[in-house]
C-alpha cells in the first residue's frame, strides 16, 4: 500500500464545537484570545465600512433571533447569499450558523436560470443580496416561489426590501434576554455530521455541484492552514469571491482565527486591488491565475510601488509555467505558494508550507496538509510510488459530506473508505511536493496514451506569437484521438497557415511523437471560469469557428 501522509502534527478535530462556537465562543475564538481594541475584522477597501469579530458576533446575534423569532428559520434550512464581496457577508452568514442554518453561496454573475437553479438544488428559504442583483435575485425568486418577504438586502435600501439592518433592529427589540441561544449538535451527533454550507463548484466540467460541507470541514481546514501560515500575517486581502469555496475558508473563517483584517474589495478590478495592496500595505496576496497573468502583463502594475509584498499565493485553477518564469522576473526574492484542492476538499489537500514558499517549488501545488492523506491511482486501479502520475485520492477531516441529493454522484466520488476521487491527474515527488498535471477527464488519449492538455499549451504559451491557447482532443480514425490546439495570436501578429504550420513544428521539435499537435484552430479568445479554467464544453461548442490548419 503505497499512501502518502502529511509530515505535519495532526490537528484537534473539536468535534463537539459547531462553526459558530469554535469561531465566537471557544478557546479558539480571537474574542477570548485579546482584548476588544486589538481585534481585527472585516473592513471595506473602498467605502472603509468595518465590523469587528466582536460586531460580527453581536450582529449576527439580533440577526439570527429576527430570522428565526420573527421569520421562523429553521434548524438545517438554507439562507442563500447573492452578492458581491461586502462586510454584511459574512456577517450574514455567521446569523445563519449561529442558529442551525446551512449558507449557500451563488455567484453574482448567475443569470436568472443558473439562480434558480441554485435556490432550487439547495432548497433556499431565504435569500440575502445586495441592489446590484436584486434583478437576478427577485425574478428567480418568483422562479421557485420564493416569497419576496425572505429576500432581504446585505447593503443599502430599495423599497418593498427589508435589510440586514431592518434584522438588527428587530433582534434587538427581543432584549438581551430574548435572544435565541446558539444552535447546539444534536444528541449523538459530531460536527462531522451537520452540514454548514452548500456550496457550488466552478461547474468547468458540467452544471455545478451542490457539495454538503460540515461544521468539521471548516474548523479541520481552518487549523490545516493555520499550522503553514506565519504569525506575521496579520492583513488578508479578499479580493476573491466570497461565495467560492476558497472565499469561504481564507477570506472569512481563517483570519478569524488568525485575528488578521480582512481588507475587502465589492469588485475586483486591477486597480482597486493595486491600490488597496500599497494603501494597507499589504505583504501577502492570495490570488487566481488570471490575476497573476495581469500582474505581470499589465504596464499598470509598473506604477505601483509593490516592495512590501513578500508572498504571492495562487490556487483554484492550474498556473502555466510562462507565467511562473514572468513573475519570478518581475518580482524576483519574493515567496511564492500554492494550494490545491475542490470544493469538494473545503479547499485545500495540498499547500506549501513556509520552508518551500519559493520559486523553485512554484510548479507544485504543495505538501500534504495535517491529518491528510493522499494516493495516487494507476489507470489499472493500483497504487502509484514516487513521481509516477495517476488520479490524486484524498482522504481527511476536510473532505466533505457528498452531494446534496444526488447519491450516485456522492458514491462515485467519495468511497466506502472515505477516499475523494479529484479526478485529477498528479504524482507526489520524494520532498513530498504533488504536482497536478491535469484533469483526468480532459487527458487525450492519443493510441490509449493520456496526453495531458495542460503540457502542450505550457509549451505553446512560450511560443512568441501566442497569447494564448487550449487544447483538446478530437476524434482520429487512426489514433483514437489527436491533440487540438485552440489559439489565440498575440496582437498585430496575422492568422494564416505559415503561423498554424510554425506552431506545429515548433511542438514536434520539442515533444515526443504521440504529443504531436496535428490541428490547429485560430479563434480570438479562450473562453474561461473567473479563476481562469479552460471552460472545453464552450470552446467545443464553438468549434470550427476560425481558421483551422
Ligand atoms: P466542477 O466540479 O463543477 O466541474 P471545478 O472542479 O472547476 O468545477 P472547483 O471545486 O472550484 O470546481 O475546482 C476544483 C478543481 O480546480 C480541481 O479539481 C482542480 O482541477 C483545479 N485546481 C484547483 N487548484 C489547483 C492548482 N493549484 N493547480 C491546478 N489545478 C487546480
Ligand atoms: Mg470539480
Amino acid at each position: 500500500m503505497v499512501i502518502f501522509k502529511s509530515k505535519q502534527p495532526p490537528i484537534d478535530l473539536s468535534t463537539e464545537l459547531t462553526d459558530w462556537d469554535w469561531l465566537f465562543d471557544s478557546s479558539y475564538s480571537p474574542i477570548n484570545r485579546f482584548p476588544a481594541n486589538e481585534l481585527a475584522g472585516f473592513q471595506n477597501a473602498i467605502t472603509k465600512e468595518r465590523v469587528s469579530w466582536a460586531q460580527v458576533k453581536e450582529y449576527s446575534t439580533y440577526i439570527s433571533t429576527a430570522l428565526v423569532k420573527k421569520y421562523g428559520l429553521k434548524e438545517g434550512q438554507t439562507i442563500s447569499l447573492l452578492s458581491q464581496n461586502t462586510v454584511w457577508y459574512p456577517v450574514a452568514m455567521f446569523s445563519g450558523l449561529r442558529v442551525g442554518a446551512k449558507i449557500s453561496g451563488a455567484s453574482p454573475a448567475y443569470n436568472i436560470e443558473e439562480m434558480s437553479f441554485a435556490l432550487k438544488t439547495a432548497d433556499a428559504k431565504f435569500l440575502m443580496t445586495t441592489p446590484g442583483s436584486i434583478e437576478v435575485a427577485a425574478a428567480s425568486a418568483q422562479a421557485v416561489g420564493l416569497p419576496q418577504d425572505r429576500i432581504f438586502l446585505l447593503e443599502d435600501e430599495l423599497p418593498g426590501y427589508s435589510t440586514v439592518q431592518d434584522l438588527i433592529e428587530i433582534g434587538k427589540s427581543y432584549g438581551e434576554k430574548g435572544q435565541v441561544p446558539a444552535f447546539k449538535l444534536p444528541p449523538g451527533k459530531k460536527n462531522k455530521d451537520v452540514c454548514g454550507f452548500l456550496s457550488f463548484s466552478s461547474g468547468t466540467t458540467g452544471l455545478p455541484k451542490a457539495v454538503m460541507i460540515s461544521h468539521q470541514n471548516v474548523i479541520a481546514q481552518c487549523l490545516q492552514i493555520q499550522q503553514i501560515t506565519p504569525e506575521t500575517q496579520k492583513k488578508v486581502l479578499a479580493c476573491l469571491p466570497l461565495f467560492h469555496i476558497t472565499g469561504l475558508v481564507h477570506q472569512m473563517h481563517l483570519p478569524i482565527l488568525l485575528n488578521a483584517e480582512v481588507i475587502m474589495l465589492p469588485h475586483f478590478t486591477l486597480e482597486s486591488m493595486l491600490s488597496a495592496v500599497v494603501e494597507y500595505k499589504l505583504s501577502e496576496l492570495l490570488l487566481v491565475p488570471p490575476i497573476l497573468i495581469r500582474l505581470v502583463r499589465d504596464p499598470m502594475v509598473d506604477s505601483y510601488d509593490l516592495s512590501h509584498v513578500t508572498r504571492f499565493s495562487s490556487g483554484a485553477a492550474p498556473l502555466s509555467e510562462e507565467i511562473i518564469h514572468l513573475l519570478q522576473k518581475k518580482f524576483p526574492g519574493r515567496g511564492f505558494k500554492q494550494g490545491y484542492g475542490m470544493t469538494e476538499s473545503c479547499s485545500c489537500i495540498t499547500a506549501h508550507p513556509p520552508e518551500k514558499y519559493d520559486f523553485k517549488y512554484a510548479h507544485s501545488g504543495g505538501a500534504i496538509v495535517a491529518s491528510t492523506e493522499v494516493k495516487i491511482i494507476r489507470e489499472d486501479g493500483s497504487e502509484a510510488g514516487y513521481n509516477e502520475p495517476g488520479e490524486v485520492l484524498a482522504r481527511g477531516p476536510q473532505v466533505v459530506m457528498g452531494y446534496l441529493n444526488n447519491p450516485e454522484a456522492t458514491a462515485r466520488t467519495f468511497d466506502e473508505d472515505g477516499w475523494l476521487h479529484t479526478g485529477d491527474q498528479g504524482r507526489i515527488d520524494e520532498e513530498g511536493m504533488i504536482y497536478i498535471t491535469d484533469r483526468i477527464k480532459e487527458l487525450i488519449k492519443v493510441k490509449g496514451i493520456g496526453v495531458a492538455p495542460a503540457e502542450l499549451e505550457d509549451l505553446l504559451l512560450g511560443h512568441e506569437k501566442v497569447e494564448d491557447v487550449a487544447v483538446m482532443g478530437v476524434p482520429d480514425e487512426y489514433s483514437g484521438e489527436r491533440p487540438k490546439a485552440h489559439v489565440v495570436l498575440k496582437p498585430g501578429v496575422r492568422a494564416d497557415s505559415a503561423v498554424g504550420r510554425e506552431l506545429i513544428a515548433f511542438v514536434k521539435e520539442r515533444k515526443v511523437r504521440y504529443k504531436w499537435v496535428k490541428e490547429i484552430e485560430f479563434v480570438e479568445e479562450i473562453p474561461k471560469s473567473p479563476s481562469g479554467k479552460i471552460l472545453r464544453r464552450v470552446l467545443k461548442e464553438r468549434a470550427g469557428r476560425g481558421l483551422v490548419v
